[in-house]
């Protein structure tokens, strides 16, 4: 899969309100940014995933108003993202939403 294949992939679940992720088919590493390879074995035999979207806070900053964060998730990778809510803490557990900023859906965790 070419990686603006794996982009408009992505694109396409943000609009219907799903968090994507990749698996790599040859050694089963799962993660979130999109590439044409895998980042351990090279492989680049990719599928795109669905996320429950359930997660939990690993790190956090604040940002601005705001914080953001890496958030790990049930399906075993990470990503960055806004973290949504007053007072965030490791371990606290979030759900997946999306907002719009310009035309695109981008996916931010909230605290549950
Ligand atoms: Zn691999």
């Amino acid at each position: 899969m070419k990686l603006d294949e794996i982009y408009e992939e992505y694109n396409k679940h943000f609009s219907i309100g799903i968090l994507p992720y990749t698996k790599c088919m040859n050694c089963g590493k799962v993660y979130y940014y999109p590439r044409d390879s895998c980042p351990v074995c090279g492989k680049g035999d990719l599928k795109i995933m669905q996320s429950t979207g359930h997660g939990t806070v690993y790190s956090y900053t604040k940002f601005n108003n705001g914080f953001y964060g890496i958030i790990s998730f049930s399906e075993g990778f990470r990503a960055y993202m806004d973290i949504s809510g007053n007072n965030p803490g490791i371990g606290m557990e979030v759900e997946i939403k999306f907002k719009k900023i310009k035309d695109n859906l981008l996916p931010y965790a909230e605290l549950r």
